[in-house]
């Protein structure tokens, strides 16, 4: 069997432009966006609820490689947005 199930990929938007990519997208065919989906966005989200903003903003760094700014300022944005 081939890994490949029917599973159509999910689509998601980009958290920087807004249109539609994978879930699986290491990057936003639209804007260039790294980790453009919702995963992320998750994954942020639940590490505002047990830690300081310093980490997840570390944790963002560490998942996509954008700068301190970038990264501040996307965490930033997902936790005014709860
Ligand atoms: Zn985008």
């Amino acid at each position: 069997m081939s890994s490949h199930s029917s599973q159509s990929p999910r689509l998601a938007a980009c958290i920087c432009c807004g249109r539609s990519v994978s879930t699986e997208a290491r990057m936003c065919a639209h804007c260039g966006q790294p980790e453009p989906s919702d995963q992320l966005r998750l994954a942020v989200q639940e590490f505002l609820r047990q830690e300081p903003k310093i980490n997840a903003i570390k944790f963002v760094r560490e998942q996509t490689g954008l700068g301190l700014k970038e990264a501040r300022d996307y965490v930033e944005r997902i936790s005014e947005n709860r």
